[in-house]
């Protein structure tokens, strides 16, 4: 008697599981350019579910492996997340070769931030969140458990909340120390994308495979080759950047930065450098995708497909 009142009650939270899943499923289905944008905003509040619903079944169920089938359903929502993607970066090539024929009515801007988890990385997700966009995180290993310039602040947390909304997270090397030694050797250099590499799984569980050279591949000189060789070999896409407000050094004002930046917006496909330990570029950076948005660019986070990413 008691048991057969149980079933009855937990016969909604299964309908309502079964209706939730259907509706993620709908959601899969992407025809064009203005379902990438509804990703953006989409797969934050899908993981966000995914996480509650999976928190509260476990709740609820506990012991019970009656539902262990229906739990096992929910834990693949991971994976139905990462085909979404998947799917999305699929488009996004085909645009993206489409802009390259010259029929594009669409741009592309991939945003990039570099040199972090910075202190101020958190604020920069907070505002990519707010304005739905997902852009690309180049980390490097420094800050190791705490972020750059902040020992308080848990980057852990900054590391997961990176992946968790679904921005590409990206190696820029562990050490980046462009003046000591980065670049003294191919083998010195390797090491060092590895030593981010391993930092970045432990972090996230995900194995990244784009790289940016510190101070860009030029400054690899004659070792950028030999390095492009290893990198392939490792499954690495390296990537520059295409357009800057300048933050990497020197920068003084908002407006020179404004300058800067516009100035530099002038291809159909961008590849923006930032660094999210600029104050500067913090306080710009709704202006910045505003911008960019009302030039026809769509902001997406970068894959390894891309034509972007040099192979
Ligand atoms: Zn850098």
């Amino acid at each position: 008697m008691g048991k057969s009142k149980r079933k009855a009650k937990k016969s909604p939270i299964i309908i309502l599981i079964y209706l939730i899943i259907l509706g993620i499923g709908c959601f899969l289905t992407i025809n064009n350019y203005l379902q990438i944008k509804k990703y953006q905003k989409d797969t934050i509040t899908q993981k966000e579910k995914y996480n509650k619903i999976k928190n509260d079944y476990h709740n609820v169920l506990k012991t019970n492996q009656e539902f262990s089938t229906e739990l096992n359903k929910l834990e693949h929502i991971d994976q139905t997340i990462e085909n979404t993607k998947k799917e999305v970066f699929d488009l996004a090539k085909k645009v993206e070769t489409t802009i390259q024929e010259g029929n594009g009515k669409v741009k592309i801007a991939y945003l990039t931030f570099d040199d972090g988890p910075y202190y101020l990385t958190n604020d920069v997700l907070n505002t990519l969140n707010e304005k739905q966009v997902k852009a690309t995180f180049f980390t490097i290993g420094l800050g190791k458990d705490s972020c750059i310039d902040n020992r308080k602040e848990d980057c852990t947390t900054i590391y997961k909340k990176i992946t968790d909304n679904n921005h590409t997270i990206a190696n820029h090397t562990y050490s980046h120390a462009i003046f000591a030694g980065l670049y003294s050797s191919v083998d010195n250099f390797i090491a060092d994308v590895q030593k981010q590499e391993t930092l970045i799984y432990n972090k996230t569980n995900i194995k990244t495979n784009i790289m940016r050279f510190p101070g860009g591949s030029s400054t690899a000189k004659n070792l950028k080759e030999p390095i492009i060789t290893k990198l392939r070999e490792k499954g690495y896409g390296w990537v520059d950047w295409t357009a800057q407000d300048g933050d990497g050094g020197g920068l003084k004002t908002k407006e020179q930065a404004w300058n800067t930046f516009t100035k530099s917006i002038d291809k159909d496909i961008e590849v923006v450098l930032f660094h999210d330990y600029n104050h500067i570029t913090y306080s710009i950076l709704p202006d910045v995708i505003k911008y960019l948005e009302d030039n026809n660019y769509i902001l997406l986070p970068l894959f390894y497909d891309s034509v972007m990413v040099n192979k």
